[in-house]
């Protein structure tokens, strides 16, 4: 069933799918469709159940179908989709983020990670009068057009278009650093310092698999963008919510004192799977937006009210005392679980995670830039990738891609899966 619905899909859709990764083509083989899913599971065409590690890609923290979501997208739905006015839930939601993440005076609330990205940029760019920006080889921060850049050849220059149709006049402004060099990093500022408009970063990087930025680089990023006017803009659309309640800057906030970006983006979690992402930050920089300020930006669907409705849903059940303390502890056992089972079978393999993140790496170390990311076996990733699938574990179709654990996993699907992969491991 789900061959003959791809057949059918590629007839219609551009390979079959509305978002590349989705089509299986970096692992091989068909794309499940998806018929129905409830908790940690869903059921694909042919009625075979998989145990869920990507959750939508992160937004699906509490796993499907939780009652209490349901019943607010319900009641909302109830009162209408979609007036083009505002509402109260906005206002509700846009508090309940503030209240969690301290950095944040005000947010503008929008349908995509894209587009808060995008928004955020022109913004950051708004505000200081600067147009440069830099970003770093491996994060991922929407398919907005000056984003889809990677490094040129060297520091002095400028990036390289991923995409056909980004003309280049439009990345000439954006530079591309590798992740966790701290000497690159210095070398850049002193070169673009006074004509940086922000530096944007995935803090938790979850684009190229699973990588942290290290404390010393993420003070240096801190730091630079202080001495030189620039603002620091923290893309949490993956890492917001997921990681802890106060998202990936409040980790930080623990090791370097008195720690805060300018700016962050979130999206995923905080829609609980509706189309809804924000931007935010003080409010002497969110007050430059229009109707206030000179920046434009708007939306027909922003601040969605069945989207709020499932967002303030799903943020009410993790703010609940405990909530990440046991998420991490139920993430970090699988990833104990698997790295033993490796090793057992005398193959390398390590891990992290943090929060309902985790990633995973078929090598040792743990790499620290996508560089080294890459170095990843692909074929062997593939196997394990199609054994695990077989077994009705779905992992990313893809080994630069994060993984995701939601409250609804139990330890016995926990166990399940590392006794898969323990299987596969034994014969590979
Ligand atoms: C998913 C993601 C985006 C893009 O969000 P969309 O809703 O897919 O447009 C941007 N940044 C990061 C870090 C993401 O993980």
């Amino acid at each position: 069933m789900n061959d003959v619905l791809f057949e059918r899909a590629k007839a219609v859709i551009p390979g079959g799918v509305n978002s590349p990764v989705r089509a299986f083509r970096a692992v091989g083989g068909t794309p499940r469709f998806v018929q129905r899913a409830q908790g940690a599971y869903f059921w694909d065409a042919d009625g075979k159940k998989y145990i869920d590690y990507i959750g939508s890609w992160g937004p699906m923290i509490l796993g499907h179908g939780h009652p209490a979501v349901l019943e607010a997208v319900q009641k909302a739905a109830l009162d209408g989709f979609s007036f083009g006015a505002p509402t109260e839930r906005e206002v509700e939601l846009a508090e309940a983020i503030i209240a969690a993440v301290p950095s944040l005076e005000m947010v503008r609330l929008v349908s995509s990670g894209t587009e808060a990205g995008m928004s955020a940029l022109r913004l950051a760019r708004g505000a200081t009068g600067r147009s440069k920006i830099i970003k770093f080889e491996g994060c991922y921060h929407g398919h907005a057009d000056a984003l889809l850049v990677k490094a040129g050849s060297g520091l002095a220059t400028f990036g390289n278009p991923t995409s056909a149709g980004v003309p280049p006049e439009v990345v000439a402004q954006t530079i591309v650093l590798e992740f966790n060099n701290v000497e690159q990093l210095e070398e850049a500022f002193k070169i673009h310092g006074p004509e940086l408009a922000c530096l944007m970063i995935e803090p938790i990087a979850g684009n190229m698999n699973f990588v942290r930025s290290s404390v010393p680089f993420m003070k240096r990023c801190r730091e630079l963008c202080s001495q030189y006017g620039a603002l620091l803009v923290f893309d949490e659309v993956m890492s917001g919510f997921r990681v802890a309640l106060g998202s990936a800057q409040s980790i930080y906030a623990q090791l370097i004192p008195g720690f805060e970006p300018d700016m962050t983006v979130l999206g995923k979690v905080i829609g609980g799977g509706m189309p809804l992402a924000a931007f935010g930050g003080k409010r002497a920089v969110m007050e430059k937006l229009a109707p206030l300020g000179p920046v434009y930006q708007a939306g027909t669907l922003s601040g969605n009210p069945v989207a709020t409705a499932c967002g303030l849903a799903t943020l009410k059940e993790i703010s609940k005392p405990g909530f990440f303390e046991t998420l991490g502890t139920r993430t970090q056992h699988l990833v104990t679980g698997l790295t033993q089972a490796a090793h057992a079978a005398g193959l390398p393999f390590c891990g992290d995670c943090q929060g309902g993140m985790f990633g995973f790496f078929l090598m040792e170390p743990l790499p620290q830039n996508y560089a080294t990311v890459m170095t990843t076996d692909g074929p062997k990733f593939n196997a394990f990738f199609h054994a695990m699938l077989d077994a009705g574990v779905y992992f990313a179709p893809a080994l630069y891609e994060a993984g995701f654990v939601s409250a609804a996993h139990t330890d016995a699907d926990i166990d399940a899966t590392v006794q898969a992969a323990a299987a596969h491991f034994a014969k590979a």
